[in-house]
C-alpha cells in the first residue's frame, strides 16, 4: 500500500481528525489526510489505541521494526523556504535509518543517519556523505522514528532539508501511524551504556550514564525571557514520547530570527513552524502547547540526535543548556571509549523493562495489539 498523505503546512484552522478516539496527544490540529480513490482504507492509530504493556503476550526477544507501507508528505524547507517532498519507506532488517536525496545522482544520493557523518550543528543537525551531499533539519524526524521504535527506514527527500512541518515531531509521528509498523526477523540491537560519559562546553554539559531504561533529564536556561528556566525528567515509558514530547515545537528569539532571515536563512520559518519569543512575550497567537514546551522540545531534539548512535540507547541522558553540538560531541566521546558501551539485545526479563523504558516504544506496542 502506498499511502499519499498531504500535510497542510499552515494549520491555522482545526481540521477533521480521522481517528475518532483521538484525544489530542498527536492529533490536535491534525493535518488533512488525502486519500486516492484506489487506496486501501487507512486505520489511524492514536495514542488511545495503545495496548497496556501488561496486556501483551510474553515476548522473549525484541525484534527490529520497519514501516508497514510507504508514506509521503509535502512541506517546506526551514532555511530554503522551498517545497520539499518527503517519503518514508520500509527497509530490510539491518539497514538502519538511511536518507536518500532524490534530487542528486543516484550513486551519490545515500546518506546513512550516523553520528560520525554529522557535519554541522549550528542551526540544526546536518549529515553528509563522502560526496558532500547533505541533508539537514533531520532531528525532529529522527526523534519521531526513535520515539515510535523504528529501526529500519529509508527517508527520501527532494531537497537538502527535511521539511520543517510545524516545527515538532507530531506530523512525522502521524505519518508513521498512517504507514503502520511491522516486526522483522532479526533482534533489535541496542547500545548499552556501561560507564558515565560527560562533555562540557562552557556552562553547558551533557552526560550519558548506565540505566536499565532510557531516561532523559534536561534543563534549559534563558533567564529574562519567556523561556526562563525549565527542567524536566522523563522516563521514556511506553507511549511517553508521543504524549509528552512529540508535539513540542522548536523556538527562536525574534532578534535571532530577523538576523537569520537577513542572512538569507530561515526563509521557510514562520509562526506556523516555530515558537517566536520577543523578550517576555510569546508572539504566536495561540500561545504554547505545554507550559514547559521549550524544555520538552530540547528533550525531543536530544532523542533525535542520540538516535544517530545507530540504535536505541539503554542509559540515562542528562543535558544542561545542551543542544545539537553537544549532543553530537557526547556521541563522539561515547564511541571513542570502547569501555563505555556495548551492543546488546533485549531478551527475557529485559523485554518488559525495555517496553517500560521506551526502548520498545508505543508504536511497536500498538502494532502488537492490532
Ligand atoms: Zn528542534
Amino acid at each position: 500500500m502506498d499511502v499519499r498523505v498531504l500535510l497542510k503546512h499552515t494549520w491555522t484552522d482545526p481540521v477533521n481528525c480521522l481517528n475518532s478516539g483521538c484525544h489530542g496527544a498527536v492529533c490536535n490540529r491534525l493535518p488533512t489526510l488525502i486519500k486516492n480513490d484506489n487506496m486501501d482504507t487507512i486505520k489511524i492509530m492514536g495514542t488511545t489505541n495503545i495496548a497496556r504493556t501488561d496486556d501483551l503476550p510474553e515476548k522473549q526477544v525484541v525484534y527490529q521494526r520497519t514501516l508497514k507501507s510507504a508514506v509521503k508528505c509535502d512541506g517546506v524547507g526551514l532555511h530554503s523556504g522551498e517545497p520539499v517532498h518527503l517519503t518514508l519507506k520500509p527497509a530490510a532488517a539491518g539497514t538502519g535509518i538511511v536518507f536518500v536525496r532524490t534530487d542528486v545522482d543516484v550513486d551519490k544520493s545515500v546518506i546513512p543517519a550516523r553520528w560520525d557523518l554529522v557535519v554541522d550543528t549550528r542551526l540544526c543537525t546536518v549529515i553528509a556523505n563522502d560526496h558532500g551531499v547533505r541533508v539537514g533539519t533531520i532531528e525532529h524526524l529522527m526523534a519521531a522514528l526513535a520515539g515510535c521504535g523504528l529501526d529500519n527506514v529509508v527517508v527520501e527527500v527532494s531537497a537538502p532539508e527535511v521539511p520543517v512541518m510545524d516545527g515538532s515531531s507530531g506530523p512525522f509521528v502521524f505519518l508513521i501511524e498512517c504507514a503502520g509498523v511491522v516486526e522483522q526477523d532479526q533482534p533489535r540491537r541496542i547500545i548499552k551504556i556501561l560507564k558515565p560519559i560527560r562533555v562540557v562546553d562552557g556552562d553547558a554539559q551533557a552526560t550519558l550514564e548506565p540505566d536499565t531504561n532510557f531516561t532523559l533529564d534536561v534543563q534549559v536556561h534563558f533567564e529574562g525571557t519567556a523561556v526562563s528556566r525549565q527542567a524536566l525528567q522523563v522516563g521514556m515509558k511506553n507511549g511517553s514520547f508521543c504524549k509528552e514530547l512529540a508535539r513540542a515545537r522548536t523556538f527562536g528569539f525574534l532578534d535571532e530570527v530577523e538576523a537569520l532571515q537577513a542572512a538569507g536563512l530561515g526563509k521557510g520559518g514562520s509562526l506556523d513552524n516555530a515558537i517566536v519569543i520577543d523578550g517576555l512575550t510569546i508572539m504566536n497567537k495561540d500561545g504554547l502547547r505545554f507550559d514547559d514546551e521549550f524544555v520538552r522540545h530540547k528533550m525531543l531534539d536530544a532523542v533525535g540526535d542520540l538516535f544517530l548512535a545507530g540504535g536505541a540507547i539503554l542509559g540515562k541522558f542528562a543535558g544542561k543548556r545542551s543542544g545539537h553540538a553537544l549532543n553530537n560531541a557526547l556521541l563522539r566521546a561515547l564511541f571513542a571509549d570502547d569501555d563505555a558501551w556495548k551492543y546488546d539485545e533485549l531478551r527475557g526479563d529485559a523485554v518488559k523493562t525495555a517496553i517500560d523504558g521506551g526502548i520498545f516504544a508505543d508504536q511497536q506496542v500498538m502494532t502488537a495489539a492490532v
